[in-house]
């Protein structure tokens, strides 16, 4: 991994950040973009934004980038430019908590504070028998405790190198290597035979489920299509969308319904030219159902409040969610795969 062994501040914030919720072979990629583009904490800090919502397309959970974003002008502004190379400092940054403040600390700077990820909790949990769940807030500091306590300190980058690494590599969350562990004499789980049981983990919260309708609307004669930026509060911040139509359940308006609808709206003649099947994005707490109706009017010049006329030609450029990307790149009602 690339990022294996690097000592730069900058770019293991960077890896901890984009590989927070995201596979490793996913985050890889985007790193290399992410380093390539924006070498330095200052080329960041002052990057377009939309650019680099751009460049995150497709990682999700966007508030990473908008913490990214904040960080790195709170590097610039407040730590003119240096990153700062102590634990209290690095938690103050935006986005930065004990796990990514620990990860900077140990391995730029050398300094013995333990990374707890969920290698280090599925290991100790089972080697010294903890059955709190380790997604509780108990059990974290239970086992961050632990792992502190066992903190090599003249060697905290190794020491958290090789916890995390012998988590993922021996003590692994199906079939762990007990037969050729070499802590395999003293573990706890091993010898109660209850290594499959650990870590124990609280029950999780029932998904939300809703269903967006996505007014596609397009005004041919110029090459325009009505979108807007997503507000706070919600999923998807800072994104392009269309114009959003929610409810409980799926949307059965007729053709009819939805032209009434957009014309009292825009406040001009539209036309449901067709609409797509329904296809689920699927976000950590919600499942998100989506389904594109394309349109096409004659205006307004002026679009509603919050809305603009952007061109379709480069629709691409901007930053969507992913269920909007993927409709983006396709055309006509068939060729709309599920994702
Ligand atoms: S003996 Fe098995 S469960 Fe125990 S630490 Fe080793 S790999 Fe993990």
């Amino acid at each position: 991994m690339p990022w294996k062994g690097e000592t730069d501040p900058y770019k293991i914030w960077l890896s901890e950040v984009i590989l927070q919720q995201t596979q490793v072979a996913q985050g890889w990629a985007y790193y290399l973009r992410f380093v390539a583009q924006y070498p330095t904490v200052q080329h960041l800090a002052i990057a377009p934004h939309g650019e680099v919502y751009k460049l995150w397309e497709g990682l999700g959970y966007y508030s990473r980038c908008k913490n990214l974003l904040a960080a790195a002008q709170q590097v610039t502004k407040e730590f003119g430019g240096v990153f700062p190379n102590t634990y209290a400092q690095l938690l103050q940054l935006k986005g930065v908590g004990a796990y990514t403040a620990a990860a900077i600390a140990s391995f730029a700077f050398g300094l013995p504070h333990a990374v707890v990820d969920g290698n280090v909790l599925r290991l100790l949990s089972r080697f010294f028998y903890i059955t709190l769940p380790i997604d509780s807030t108990e059990g974290k500091q239970v086992l961050t405790s632990m792992a502190q306590a066992l903190m090599v300190t003249n060697q905290a980058a190794a020491y958290n190198q090789a916890i995390m690494d012998f988590g993922a590599t021996v003590c692994k969350p199906k079939q762990p290597l007990c037969g050729e562990c070499v802590f395999s004499h003293n573990c706890q789980a091993l010898a109660k035979q209850t290594v499959q049981l650990l870590p124990a983990k609280a029950k999780k919260a029932a998904k939300k489920t809703r269903w967006f309708c996505y007014l596609v609307v397009r005004w041919p004669a110029k090459g325009l299509v009505l979108a807007r930026q997503r507000g706070p509060g919600d999923v998807w911040e800072n994104l392009w969308e269309y114009a959003l139509l929610e409810d409980a359940a799926a949307f059965d308006w007729t053709d009819a319904d939805m032209e009434a609808y957009l014309n009292q709206w825009l406040g001009t003649q539209a036309r449901v030219l067709y609409r797509t099947p329904v296809a689920t994005q699927q976000l950590t707490h919600q499942s998100i159902h989506c389904r594109f109706v394309v349109c096409e009017a004659k205006g307004p010049k002026k679009p509603p409040l919050g809305f603009e006329w952007i061109p379709m030609a480069n629709v691409e450029d901007r930053a969507w969610p992913r269920s909007i990307a993927s409709f983006n790149t396709q055309t006509g009602p068939q060729a709309f795969t599920l994702f």
